[in-house]
């Protein structure tokens, strides 16, 4: 039976460390980080994750400025709306929450963000400084991914990783962060063929692709290691039931540790998003950063060894 890794403990500290970081800030500097968010028309999902993301903002005792504006809203109104908060001194972060009406060009807008303030990591010259080893801001699911696969190993080097999935949101930089981690990376996606083998092969698997309980567990490397990013709704004994991309129930006889859905990947998502806006704001004042973050991606390693400190 697999270690069960969880992400939702490991968030809950990394909130609370981020929470401890804002409390000496306000206290010595009479400042706190600031998160913008903006949420473009009535998508259910993305109203959650928003009002989610700025209730964990408040609860670290960062401000949070919250943007809900109409599916109508044109694209030069809303990239106005992000001039003035890249102007903004108070604003730290700023998150556009995808996806956007198709009217509005997601490239555009992201791009017209302040790489500075881009906590998500999506804009292209945080992608260019992530893919040529420069101190970028990391998009928060691979981070978040790469804090727990460090929690596990410590080092990473001469793992072979397989990652499935090559969105630019997780897949592509996932696959980045493992190769500056020193892993063998292989990248798989629809087209990709014999992908049973890429998995046996896998000391780490990290599966982002979208599609209910694909990987079986006879297809897992026995002690390897999985990452689930995956979010599926399906139905269950007639009631509505979230599951990962891995059939939980037959991986978690043969892989060594195993992310849930839910509690795996995404509490660790906002988790990251908070201390992006740490990072952002500690940056933008030229302070020490909370975790040396960075593309030695010891972001994660330093809230790891504050843990270990603190506990
Ligand atoms: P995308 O739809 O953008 O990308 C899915 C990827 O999966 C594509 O690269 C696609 O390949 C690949 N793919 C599709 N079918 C197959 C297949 N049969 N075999 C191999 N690869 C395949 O999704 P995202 O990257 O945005 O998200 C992936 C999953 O992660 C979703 O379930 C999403 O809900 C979840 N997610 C979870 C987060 C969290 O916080 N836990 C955050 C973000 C996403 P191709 O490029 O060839 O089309």
């Amino acid at each position: 039976m697999s270690r069960i890794i969880d992400g939702k403990l490991f968030a809950q500290r990394l909130r609370e460390f981020i929470g401890q970081q804002v409390a000496i800030i306000k206290t010595e500097h009479g400042v706190v980080p600031g998160l913008a968010t903006i949420l473009v028309g009535q998508n259910p999902a993305s109203e959650v994750y928003v009002r989610n993301k700025a209730r964990q903002t408040v609860e670290a005792g960062m401000a949070s400025f919250k943007h809900t504006l109409d599916a109508t809203i044109s694209q030069a109104e809303l990239l106005g709306l992000i001039a003035e908060l890249n102007a903004n001194e108070d604003v730290h972060g700023i998150l556009v929450q995808l996806p956007l009406p198709a009217h509005i060009s997601a490239e555009r807008v992201i791009n017209a963000i302040d790489p500075r303030k881009d906590v998500d990591g999506f804009h292209v010259s945080n992608v260019g400084m992530l893919g040529t080893g420069q101190p970028a801001m990391l998009p928060c699911t691979p981070l978040g991914c790469m804090m727990l696969l460090r929690e596990q190993f410590g080092s990473l080097t001469g793992k072979n990783a397989l990652v499935v999935g090559r969105s630019n949101i997780v897949g592509k930089p996932m696959a980045q962060l493992l190769l500056a981690d020193d892993c063998t990376v292989t990248i798989a996606h629809r087209y990709s063929e014999n992908l049973e083998e890429h998995c046996r092969r896998a000391d780490i698997l990290v599966m982002a692709v979208g599609k209910p309980q694909m990987i079986p567990g006879t297809w897992i490397k026995p002690g390897a290691t999985v990452i689930d990013v995956g979010i599926n709704r399906i139905e269950r004994n007639g009631k509505p039931t979230l599951v990962g991309d891995v059939d939980f129930t037959s991986a978690s006889e043969v892989a060594g540790a195993i992310t849930p859905v839910p509690g795996g990947v995404g509490p660790m998502t906002i988790a990251c998003l908070l201390l992006n806006t740490l990072t952002a704001f500690c940056r933008s004042k030229g302070m020490p950063e909370p975790a040396n973050s960075g593309l030695e991606l010891v972001n994660g390693i330093g809230v790891i060894q504050e843990f270990k400190k603190a506990s």
